[in-house]
């Protein structure tokens, strides 16, 4: 599980993140929509220590990960993290871009790096591409070979940022549909996202973050049927 606890995050003057507080279940699916600028890629980049939070508290699996003693290295490789740009290697082949990470992080063998690897790229459809370099895949494959990347870590959980913002319309179904089956194997995902019919069908919870503040937060086919915050329904008139 994900706890978030009265979490603040400031900028110089600029304070993004406005005492947010939230919880991911484990197994379940926190979809977090709002405005440009509003703090959801700083809320993500907090739980994976990406950015040190101002103040407020963040414990993953009961752990509490804002401990200075704390290994930061360690939490990230429990946690993956998928952002809209796919972030490849591109001078590396698809297989190498898997197995380079469990090599140099988690020690492990070219072989057992390579079964880890192929069997990811079978999950999200793409075994056939292991020997192919990124510049010879779609920007959906891309991204599905980036979330391949993640799982071969074997984390406890996904953050996912947008993952679909980048890429052209058609292909984007195919990395919601790898999306769905990760949630629906058990993994603990929090995804920021525009697409809300991802959102209504697979989220467990939705949250609406405006100005840095969690305005609105419930059963997903709830908030979007029936906004009751006048800003989530401004926004949700708006991207609907
Ligand atoms: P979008 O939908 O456009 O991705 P967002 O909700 O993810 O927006 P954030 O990226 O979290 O928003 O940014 C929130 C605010 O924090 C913005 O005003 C942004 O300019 C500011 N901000 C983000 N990162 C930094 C940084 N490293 N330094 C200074 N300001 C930052
Ligand atoms: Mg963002």
């Amino acid at each position: 599980a994900i706890e978030v606890v009265d979490l603040y995050k400031r900028f110089g003057e600029l304070e993004v993140l406005k005492g947010v507080s939230l919880t991911v279940k484990a197994g379940q699916v926190v979809c977090v929509i709002g405005p440009s600028g509003s703090g959801k890629s700083t809320l993500l980049r907090c739980v994976n220590r990406l950015e040190e939070p101002t103040a407020g508290q963040l414990r993953v699996e009961g752990i509490d990960i804002l401990d200075p003693e704390i290994d930061v290295d360690k939490v990230r490789t429990r946690i993956g993290m998928v952002f809209q740009q796919f972030n490849l290697f591109p001078h590396l082949s698809v297989l190498r871009n898997l197995t380079l990470a469990q090599r140099r992080v988690l020690g492990r063998g070219k072989e057992e790096a390579a079964e880890v690897a192929r069997q990811n790229l079978e999950r999200v459809g793409l075994l056939d591409k292991a020997d192919a370099y990124p510049a010879h895949l779609s920007g959906g494959q891309q991204q599905r070979a980036a979330i391949a990347r993640s799982l071969s870590m074997n984390p406890d959980m996904m953050l996912f940022d947008e993952p679909t913002s980048a890429l052209d319309p058609e292909l984007v179904g195919d990395v919601l549909d790898v999306m769905r089956n990760l949630a629906g194997s058990g993994m603990t995902m929090m995804v920021v996202t525009h697409e809300m019919g991802f959102a209504r069908e697979v989220g467990d919870d939705l949250v609406f973050m405006d100005d840095g503040m969690i305005v609105e937060e419930g059963n997903p086919r709830d908030v979007l049927a029936n906004p009751r915050h006048t800003r989530t329904q401004s926004f949700l008139s708006k991207v609907l």
